[in-house]
């Protein structure tokens, strides 16, 4: 019922809803009203745009609530105008009922709105994580965003704010990394895409965001997945404290940032508490949907299924995984919490399975009118009652020069200087290079899976720069030499640079030895073990064994093994997943900018390794959680942090007496010395610098070898306690360290 309506003038058709003054609560309301049970179960239902696009009559006809395109499902043509004219009419078939309920149509930006060619393509989430800069990741957000919504489109899928603790995981690349109090940090991403108030949603550069997978999609237990997967969407396996400690706290953050919408995980959750055995499909588990993320943390926003997520659940009338979903299927999930429902290619069974659940009083019409008004909400706050049309009038900022500078800014912060001996970085700008590796000049492979495809592709692809692009016009003065597979002469090269890594995929795979993939082309099959490729193995090999200096770039989505390589690299870089903007890793490498990147996951040095965790006894990694060399001098920064007018303890430390080269004297007095100048300064940036120099001293000490029994776990826990925000935990840990 609508109680007290404000005085408002009517519009003329008689739909106060549709008049702007009112408040959104209200305009619900008065909506709800008007709405028919087909109106109603219209609205929980999400179509795929190729059942839709070709006969967009059935907008209307199924009266649906919204469309997406999956991954790779894009308009002919792939332009902005034809995204815009696209969406536009499907919006007008929506516009054409007598209530006139705008759709809200969905894509996967995940690294930018990447199934648009010509967007910036940004690094993926691994690569974010890395950067360990919150206000980065938020301006990266927002320029997604804003190129999202130029092409018509107010809901992005993003963020995954997945917490990966196994890199068997083919969806790796997309999580943050392996701590949950990293990715909290991260989800400065929901504020980038959204605004940091619900206000500013229905600004022309801001969409709706999703936090996804919920919860524990990362966190499987290897050789639980479904179908041919050995861990997506699998089953995770924990005590309840476990599960909340690991995989909520992302979620917490994300829905204070008021996150519009959230989406299940396809995986299960089986709560050790009760005894092993009774795993519980995330679509269907009221508790977690209901009791925790609506009731305790306080969800307002939708909960949008994943794509048919509704058919893996159990019912005995229906094999798991069937085409279409069952009355049992709809009536659960429902019940457990989910409000829209993503049913590709079958709508219309789902409305009619929905329909006869509710007519025979098995969902009750308040649970409908809760999912109802969650929807319209979201739409209300987006402003697509007042606005349901899109325009080409902003289309100019889709790769925009300023977003490429994000990019390239990202791209360069997010490089993870592994291994670095010898003097061969920063690269002379007039050195002679010999460039090999298939991912030296691919920007298919640098971008990675949800690009223009749903498992990305190789080759050239979309505008942007490779790395090989970046190094030509980052120095113009080098002497290049490039083969993709080693195989031109290296002759007289000062350096050489080899470029490898994995190839674009996304999703399920994990396998180390498995069955094929059902889709099994080689390119995915070789992701299996987490193993360099023998041709990648050869590249190094051949480039190492001639050139006197030899760097290494990895461009992956997840750490690979290749310990058997490194002792012929002097330099190694984790590149992670750049995108579009190459040249962010040319900036690094010649050091127009400083490498400060840090690992977001560990890197193991064999695959038994896998999965491997900070808190295990044997903690021995190849390089620890939180690992990353700085170039540049770390007194010179300190200097610059501390400013015109540094505390006398920070003077005292920036005298000669404490520094051994770049990083601190490893001496007790020296430690308790930087230890006071931490706990005397208020300045989050000068503390946040002296926590990096004494990282650096303790990453420098584990090398030297003075520390390598217990180095990695204490560079691991420093970062931990720091991603957490206890950074004078962190600074005890490595000061201990360092002195000790
Ligand atoms: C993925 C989701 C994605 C959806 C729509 C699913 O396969 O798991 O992350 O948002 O497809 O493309």
């Amino acid at each position: 019922t609508v109680a007290s309506a404000p005085t408002v003038v009517i519009n003329a058709n008689g739909l106060s809803y549709l008049d702007p003054r009112l408040s959104i609560r209200w305009r619900v309301a008065d909506l709800i009203s008007r709405m028919s049970l087909d109106d109603k179960v219209g609205q929980m239902t999400q179509a795929e745009r190729a059942a839709v696009a070709d006969e967009p009559a059935k907008v209307a006809e199924l009266r649906l609530g919204s469309v997406l395109s999956g991954g790779g499902s894009v308009p002919a043509p792939n332009t902005l105008a034809g995204w815009v004219s696209m969406v536009n009419t499907l919006q007008r078939a929506a516009m054409s009922l007598p209530l006139q309920i705008p759709i809200i149509y969905g894509v996967d930006a995940v690294h930018g709105h990447g199934n648009v060619h010509g967007a910036t393509v940004f690094a993926h989430n691994i690569g974010l994580g890395a950067t360990r800069d919150p206000n980065l990741v938020e301006r990266v957000y927002h320029a997604t965003a804003a190129e999202v919504r130029a092409t018509g489109i107010p809901w992005n899928f993003a963020p995954c704010v997945c917490v990966s603790r196994d890199e068997r995981w083919g969806r790796t690349y997309e999580s943050f990394g392996e701590d949950p109090a990293l990715v909290s940090r991260m989800t400065t991403a929901v504020a980038g895409l959204q605004g940091r108030s619900r206000k500013q949603l229905d600004d022309p550069d801001r969409v709706l965001a999703t936090v996804k997978h919920y919860a524990g999609d990362g966190d499987t237990r290897y050789g639980t997945g479904s179908g041919d997967y050995a861990i997506d969407q699998g089953v995770t396996v924990s005590s309840r404290a476990a599960f909340a400690r690991t995989n909520l706290p992302p979620y917490l953050r994300g829905i204070r940032a008021g996150a519009g919408s959230v989406m299940p995980s396809f995986s299960s959750v089986d709560f050790t508490d009760d005894g092993e055995g009774n795993p519980v499909k995330m679509h269907a588990h009221r508790d977690l949907l209901t009791g925790t993320l609506k009731g305790k943390l306080g969800f307002k926003g939708f909960v949008i299924s994943d794509w048919e997520g509704i058919h893996q659940l159990p019912d005995p009338t229906a094999p798991a995984g069937a085409a279409e979903p069952t009355a049992g299927q709809v009536r659960v999930a429902v019940n457990a919490g989910v409000d829209m429902f993503m049913e590709p290619n079958t709508a219309p069974q789902f409305e009619a399975l929905l329909k006869a659940e509710v007519t025979a009083g098995r969902i009750s019409m308040a649970r409908i009118d809760d999912a109802v008004s969650r929807i319209l909400t979201s739409k209300f706050e987006v402003g697509l009652f007042d606005q349901p049309y899109a325009s080409t009038a902003r289309t100019n900022v889709v790769g925009s020069a300023q977003h490429r500078a994000i990019g390239r800014e990202a791209v360069a912060k997010s490089q993870v200087l592994l291994k670095n001996t010898g003097s061969v970085l920063p690269l002379r700008p007039d050195a002679k290079i010999y460039v090999a590796g298939r991912n030296a000049d691919n920007i298919g492979n640098q971008a990675g899976g949800w690009t223009l495809d749903w498992q990305g592709r190789s080759g050239d692809t979309i505008p942007g720069t490779t790395i090989l692009d970046g190094i030509r016009q980052v120095a113009p003065r080098a002497q290049l030499t490039f083969s993709a597979d080693a195989s031109a002469p290296i002759t007289g090269a000062d350096v050489g640079v080899v470029v490898v890594g994995e190839t674009p995929y996304a999703e399920g795979y994990g396998d180390v030895g498995g069955p094929a993939w059902p889709w099994g082309t080689d390119a995915q099959q070789e992701t299996k073990a987490l193993t360099l490729q023998p041709s990648d193995k050869a590249a190094i090999d051949k480039v190492c064994d001639a050139v006197a200096k030899c760097v290494v770039l990895v461009v992956s989505g997840r750490p690979q093994i290749l310990t058997d390589q490194l002792g012929k690299i002097e330099a190694l870089v984790a590149s992670w997943l750049p995108g579009s903007e190459g040249t962010g890793v040319a900036d690094v490498l010649f050091g127009k900018r400083p490498f400060t990147g840090r690992l977001p996951m560990t890197w193991p040095a064999s695959v038994d390794q896998v999965p491997t965790n900070a808190g295990d006894k044997n903690y021995q990694p190849l390089y620890p959680y939180g690992w990353g060399l700085r170039t540049g001098d770390g007194r010179d920064r300190l200097a610059d942090a501390a400013g015109r007018r540094p505390s006398a303890a920070m003077r005292a430390l920036l005298t000669p007496a404490h520094w051994d080269g770049a990083t601190l004297r490893a001496s007790t007095s020296t430690v308790r010395l930087a230890e006071h100048a931490f706990t005397t300064t208020r300045d989050a940036t000068l503390q946040d610098e002296l926590l990096a120099v004494l990282h650096d001293t303790a990453q420098a000490r584990m090398t030297s070898g003075s520390g390598a029994t217990n180095g990695a776990a204490v560079i691991a826990d420093a970062d931990r306690a720091h991603d957490a925000g206890r950074t004078h935990q962190a600074v005890t840990t490595l000061t201990r360290f360092i002195g000790s």
